[in-house]
């Protein structure tokens, strides 16, 4: 079991020597997703040493450029690596276009089938769904049409704990299914066992919520409540709380009041602006308010099961 996100740019519009734009890759069992791509994310992800070619989804939050200029070229790689499995890619209307665009101009007919969906700016959507994971879409309040992404793993069944297995009793895979989904068990001698005696609760369901860019907006919380990682851009600090709002931007004290009203295990600040050399000022800024939280690094990793960070 594995789930951990990477972060691969951690600047706001203008990327610097240390810091590329929006990107994150988030890992679920070993199936890779990528969640924006700015200028420089296939390189990113090199130097990160991430496999490519196990991206299977892209989620793009918002069409400008800092968050998608990297996507062709991305698109590309793939083509020239000779991927053949196919590569959806989750964005706002109108991004096909552009990309199309791009692979016609350089007359690249792509070997992989290239699929897009469109996001829905306005509600919710479930974007992505297998029996152990799903990924979900939310509005946020941007300049342009802009969601938010979560990452989440479903409910797991109990446990059947070992000293079960020990009794002397048949039992089918159908039993096991039902036991596994609550029940007791029953056996052919009508010994009961409860369900209770016989499992184990499950280790609890894991998430990651993604909110950038967006200006402070309470709607968010609603769909981020819990949630054991939370990255929400931090543009500003508060005292450009009135720049941040005119730009559909957040500061870092806005940042941690949504991350506290969400109940989240651990904030993530990002998407700096490019006039902060030093980030100590916002960190605490935001710390005054929502005591676990950390500034993000291009190149860290953190294992959402464990707490644990990597470079
Ligand atoms: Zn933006």
């Amino acid at each position: 079991m594995a789930f951990s996100i990477t972060i691969l740019g951690s600047s706001a519009a203008t990327p610097t020597s240390r810091r590329n734009p929006s990107s994150i890759l988030v890992n679920m069992d070993y199936t890779y997703f990528l969640m924006d791509c700015g200028e420089g994310t296939q390189i990113q992800m090199r130097k990160s040493k991430i496999k490519l070619q196990r991206i299977r989804h892209i989620f793009i939050s918002h069409l400008h450029g800092d968050h998608f200029f990297g996507l062709v070229g991305l698109i590309s790689t793939f083509h020239l690596l000779g991927r053949t499995e196919e590569l959806h890619v989750y964005a706002p209307r109108g991004l096909q276009d552009i990309i199309q665009l791009q692979l016609m101009a350089s007359q690249t007919q792509l070997i992989y089938p290239l699929i897009f969906h469109d996001t829905n700016p306005d509600q919710p959507e479930i974007l992505y769904e297998t029996d152990e994971h799903l990924v979900k879409s939310f509005p946020l309040d941007h300049r342009i049409e802009t969601t938010g992404f979560l990452f989440a793993e479903k409910q797991k069944p109990r446990k059947l704990k070992k000293s079960f297995l020990f009794y002397d009793v048949e039992i089918t895979v159908e039993d096991i299914l039902k036991i596994k989904a609550g029940a007791d068990f029953v056996s052919d001698t009508g010994r009961i066992f409860k369900n209770a005696d016989i499992t184990e609760d499950p280790p609890q369901p894991l998430s990651f919520a993604y909110c950038s860019d967006t200006r402070y907006f309470e709607p968010v919380i609603q769909y981020i409540n819990k949630v054991n990682l939370l990255y929400h851009e931090a543009t500003f600090m508060e005292d450009m709380k009135s720049v941040a709002q005119e730009k559909y931007h957040s500061t870092a004290l806005e940042a941690a009041t949504i991350a506290k009203k969400a109940n989240a295990g651990m904030l993530i600040l990002g998407h700096f602006s490019a006039r902060y050399k030093e980030l100590d000022q916002l960190l605490a800024e935001a710390q005054s308010i929502f005591k676990n939280t950390q500034l993000a690094t291009d190149g860290l990793t953190i294992d959402l099961g464990t707490n644990e960070k990597t470079r």
